[in-house]
């Protein structure tokens, strides 16, 4: 009997109180005693008893209804009741509230021990098996949420953690702690040899880890491999995984990739014999699940790290320069070729600065500007140290832009050195060609010529005639590109038209063709070179002339829109293919449309002009249908 327990004693009747408590107390049982039904349930709760003694009727109350109300809080503490006598009615009330003992006068003090001996005894009893059961299922709550920590710890690890190495150690390790195993490995399939080799391992021989070689067609694990099913191996004999291998119990499970088992984690005892059981087999699963996912996760992250280096590489080695430009122009990647365009130092770090900011580069600013959502923009970039990049925009749909740029420096050299060239040649022909008309009109003054003499000679004066306008023509390109007419004074358009289209009265009188004019009232000035600005006319007009057949409709316009000036001519001729429509302003640049005769440099001439005169020109043509050739000039602003 345990020498602190205490009891309490709730009792009307002073004598057999008293009695209780000598008794008790001379076996070193220590009592309370309480007076008062209202004060029980709180002295219970004070002083912990270990047993509750009480009378049938204690302050005016039924101890049968006390003790219901004190079971329902402590449904373990025993209660005994003294009773004057232990009839029927009382031992049902007894039994059905689980009361421990009745006693009843006249007391005996072995009465008294053997009753509450025995209940304490009970008491124990009970109190020892649920104490025992706690702990076996606090132990058990407590391997489980062990078990939830490891399996969440690890789940973290794969996703932060990209060493595959210390992943699947620490899943081999997990499985082996959690299973409390011996020993714990991951066996991967080598599909080239048809083995098996150990990936991971924990508490393996290195040795063994670096030489274990499993047949895929005759082991265990090669079973498992085959079937997609888990292995649980419970045996008192050993079993043999490999030659002079034993183990007395092991679980293997597959390693599934999209359908395909890719390999087995295991654990295993060699030494004790513990076994294994089902939930050995979820765990591990789930540990196999994670090993997979850590693998697929490295083979992504390495797939896309190659590609990337890939890329990084070509975009690095591009011999253009090439700049990636989010939606605000601001520079997500730019290439040392690009760098060296912008003078910009290698190491100088310009990620999400805007470009315009690096670069204060009006040419560029002016092409970001014009660039627009859908449309691929070229255009050419002056840099400050005298080179030319042929500059392009491509819009990226949902990042920005690419800008790529590419040195035409030599090109444009290139270029000029042509253009010097043919005005020299030009400018050398000029007097043996005059020469050459000069002699064919004086063979005629000298002595009489034949008829056929005289066409011949008549021929002669037609090709000089030809080959003097074309040089001429390329010797005015020269002058008009190099920007040598810098003479610029209010040009009447009005007039010049007018004048212009009275020099080709006769041609389309000629062709029978229909020209109609259309000039808006009270036109103001353009400010430029005369002679130039009725060159533009004259070729513009001329063309159309020349190259619709006869009968054909030409209309030329004239008027202004806010403070610039149009001017338009269409007519129904052949029109222009297509194809050759970004072209016909190059020089020497013929379409194979007509079989009229031309030097193909006109169209050149009247660019050049316009541009002198910060106009711009276009056409619009419909093959067959005919051609609108526009041009616009800034009006002269006083
Ligand atoms: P040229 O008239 O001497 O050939 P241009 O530079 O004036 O040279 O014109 C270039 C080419 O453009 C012409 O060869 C012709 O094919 C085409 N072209 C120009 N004007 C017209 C037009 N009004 N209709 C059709 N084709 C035209």
């Amino acid at each position: 009997m345990s020498p602190v327990a205490v009891t309490l004693l709730a009792f009307d009747d002073e004598a057999t109180s008293k009695l209780l408590e000598r008794a008790l107390n001379a076996k070193r049982i220590r009592t309370v005693s309480v007076h008062s039904a209202s004060l029980l349930q709180r002295q219970v709760l004070a002083s912990a008893p270990a047993l509750v003694i009480m009378q049938v009727r204690f302050g005016g109350e039924d101890a049968f209804k006390l003790a219901e109300s004190l079971l329902a809080d402590l449904p373990t503490l025993p209660i005994i009741i003294y009773a004057p006598e232990k009839n029927a009615e009382i031992l049902t009330k007894a039994l059905r509230l689980g009361i421990a003992d009745i006693l009843t006068p006249p007391l005996s003090t072995e009465d008294i021990y053997r009753s509450v001996e025995q209940t304490l005894n009970r008491a124990q009893r009970i109190g020892d098996w649920l104490r025992k059961e706690i702990r076996r299922s606090t132990t058990s709550l407590r391997q489980h949420s062990e078990a939830l920590e490891t399996l969440l710890e690890l789940g973290r690890d794969i996703t932060r953690n990209l060493e595959l190495d210390r992943v699947l150690a620490s899943i081999v390790a997990a499985a082996v702690n959690l299973l409390k195993a011996e020993e714990g490995s991951l066996l991967l399939a080598d599909e080239a040899s048809g083995e098996l080799y150990v990936r991971a391992s924990k508490n393996f021989d290195q040795n063994l880890v670096e030489t274990l070689r499993l047949p895929v067609h005759d082991s265990l694990a090669g079973q498992v491999i085959k079937s997609g099913k888990p292995l649980v191996i419970n045996s008192e004999n050993a079993q043999k995984i490999k030659t002079s291998y034993l183990v007395h119990s092991l679980v293997y499970v597959p390693l599934r990739q999209k359908n395909k088992v890719i390999g087995v984690l295991s654990v295993d005892n060699r030494a004790v014999r513990r076994e294994f059981d089902d939930s050995a087999v979820t765990l591990l699963s789930i540990l196999a699940d994670y090993a997979v996912i850590a693998m697929e996760n490295a083979r992504l992250y390495t797939n896309a790290q190659q590609e990337r280096n890939k890329l990084e590489t070509i975009f690095r080695n591009i011999r253009n320069g090439v700049v990636i430009l989010d939606k605000e122009n601001r520079i997500v990647l730019i290439n040392p070729a690009a760098r060296q365009a912008f003078h910009i130092p290698e190491s100088a770090d310009l990620q999400g600065l805007p470009i315009t900011e690096v670069v204060p580069n009006a040419d560029l600013k002016a092409l970001l500007e014009r660039t627009n959502a859908d449309t691929l923009t070229y255009h050419e970039i002056n840099t400050s140290d005298g080179e030319i990049y042929s500059a392009q925009c491509t819009p990226i749909p949902g990042l920005g832009t690419a800008l790529t740029i590419h040195d035409i420096t030599y090109l444009k050299d290139l270029d000029r050195l042509k253009t010097d060239f043919i005005h020299t040649v030009s400018h050398d022909l000029r007097s043996p060609l005059t020469a050459v008309l000069g002699y064919a009109e004086l063979l005629e003054r000298v002595g009489t010529l034949t008829p056929q003499q005289t066409e011949f000679v008549r021929r002669i004066q037609a090709s000089v005639q030809n080959i003097t306008e074309l040089v001429n023509d390329l010797l005015d390109l020269g002058r008009i590109e190099s920007g040598f007419d810098t003479r610029k004074e209010p040009v009447n358009m009005v007039g010049i038209l007018k004048y212009v289209l009275d020099t080709l009265q006769m041609q389309i009188q000629q062709k029978k063709q229909d020209l109609q004019l259309h000039i808006q009232d009270n036109i103001p000035t353009v400010r430029g070179n005369p002679i130039r600005l009725r060159q533009m006319m004259d070729n513009l007009i001329g063309n159309a002339v020349k190259y619709t057949p006869e009968g054909g409709q030409i209309q030329v316009r004239l008027f202004t829109t806010e403070d610039q000036l149009i001017f338009e001519v269409s007519d129904n001729g052949p029109g222009i293919p297509i194809e050759d429509q970004p072209h016909i302003f190059e020089k020497f640049y013929r379409s194979n449309n007509t079989q009229e005769p031309g030097s193909g440099l006109g169209l050149a001439i009247v660019k050049s002009i316009v541009e002198a005169h910060n106009g711009r020109i276009w056409v619009n043509s419909v093959p067959n249908q005919g051609a609108t050739f526009t041009v616009v000039l800034p009006l002269d602003r006083k």
